[in-house]
């Protein structure tokens, strides 16, 4: 064949013939390198065929999964102690997913009522749009679960820790509950993490997570992720694929990066809360602490029988004296922790459920959730504990 003109040799230059090169080599990178590739080149229909058929292992489509996704996945299984993971672009993408793959029209899902505000609005607002009945109901009583169970229930929806209130379930009862009637228990494992909690442990079929909190948890990536058995993310996986989802390459990445270090972050971040809500529950100008693992909250019992290591995780809530006015004095008296209507990250930061997490709440909703004008929401971060309890001291002055 005659030489190619220099326009086409630079399309050609330094790709696939040296992609097959470097997977030929014999040494491999110490670090999975991020594959920027959005396709896959095959070099004949049959690989092409055999890949499709599962026969050949090979990459075809960035929407059907890279090698970026699989590491990340590797990563969580490990800590979740179970076998596999889809990742998504965010939490809401794989707890919406999640849900759309296990139910049809004409089917009940049971929900604890206080949610992450996203997931409140898609099973309040969306789900009866596709004809998928959803009742919510106080997971603190087993007895309330059941009488809310029907012949077509095939959802059980819940977190480990509620945000904000910070109440934890008994999952091993509400699992054995959904099995007897043949339901499935997904649990939102993002304010506890893995190395707090294992839902899988107790009974849990699917484990969702915002890896934008914890997982991520330097504050700069946005994802999701579904966390399950073979069986059971292989039975998702259509779904991952055809709601495209996806987490791209450069986020897998860098939330591998993250994961290494996990364990070590939520043991601080738990020993710090633990710390700041020490100090709060005993502050004049504080009138409530939400965080499960003081001795005085009435789901320390429980939280021991579910928790890791004595770890109760990094969030926490308080209602700070004055209501409204409280609240907005303390969040502007406050000189390093910053209001972030996020969490998770490495430093320590405030939220306002009533007007961030939990603005698709009425005021009637809000109340019954527990959330008042005074409540404000702690993520404690990886700080000198005595320097974040000395600001909030200072900023208490102001109140
Ligand atoms: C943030 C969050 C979500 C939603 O995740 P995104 O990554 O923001 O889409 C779901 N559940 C909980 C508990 C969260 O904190």
């Amino acid at each position: 064949m005659k030489e190619k003109n220099i326009t086409t040799k630079l399309i050609h230059a330094g790709e696939n013939a040296l992609a097959k090169k470097i997977a030929a080599g014999v040494s491999v990178p110490k670090v999975l390198p991020i594959y920027m590739s959005s396709v896959f080149s095959f070099d004949d229909v049959p690989t092409l065929d055999a890949v499709y058929a599962g026969d050949a292992f090979g990459y075809i489509y960035g929407r059907n999964g890279n090698p970026n996704q699989a590491a990340v996945a590797e990563c969580l299984a490990v800590a979740e102690k179970t076998d596999d993971a889809l990742m998504f672009g965010s939490g809401m993408a794989a707890i919406t997913t999640c849900i759309l793959a296990s139910v049809s029209a004409g089917d009940h899902i049971v929900s604890s009522p206080v949610l992450y505000g996203g997931v409140y609005d898609f099973l309040k607002n969306e789900m009866p749009r596709f004809g998928v009945e959803v009742t919510f109901v106080e997971f603190d009583d087993i007895e309330e679960i059941k009488a809310a169970i029907k012949p077509n229930t095939k959802l059980l929806y819940t977190e480990t820790i509620v945000n904000p209130t910070m109440n934890i379930y008994d999952l091993d009862a509400v699992a054995a509950l959904a099995h007897e009637h043949g339901c499935i228990l997904a649990v939102d494992n993002t304010f506890a993490t893995s190395f707090v909690c294992r839902p899988m442990e107790h009974g849990a079929d699917i484990v969702l997570y915002s890896t934008t909190k914890y997982l991520g948890g330097h504050s700069d990536i946005v994802g999701g992720a579904i966390v399950s058995d073979q069986a059971t993310i292989n039975k998702l996986r259509h779904a991952h694929a055809v709601y495209g989802g996806q987490m791209g390459p450069m986020e897998c990445w860098l939330l591998c990066r993250s994961l290494r270090t996990l364990e070590m972050r939520v043991a601080k971040h738990s020993e710090n809360a633990l710390k700041v809500a020490e100090f709060l529950e005993k502050h004049p100008k504080i009138e409530k602490v939400y965080y499960p693992g003081l001795a005085s909250s009435k789901y320390k019992a429980l939280g021991d029988k579910l928790f890791i290591n004595g770890r109760f995780g990094g969030m926490m809530s308080a209602d700070i004296a004055g209501g409204e006015e409280g609240a907005s004095r303390f969040i502007a008296a406050c000189e390093t922790i910053k209001f972030v209507p996020s969490l998770a990250g490495v430093s320590t930061t405030l939220s306002y459920p009533a007007k961030t997490s939990h603005r698709a709440y009425n005021a009637e909703e809000l109340k019954a959730a527990g959330i008042s004008m005074g409540t404000i929401r702690f993520s404690i971060g990886l700080e000198d504990p005595d320097d974040i309890i000395a600001e909030f001291d200072a900023a208490l002055a102001e109140v």
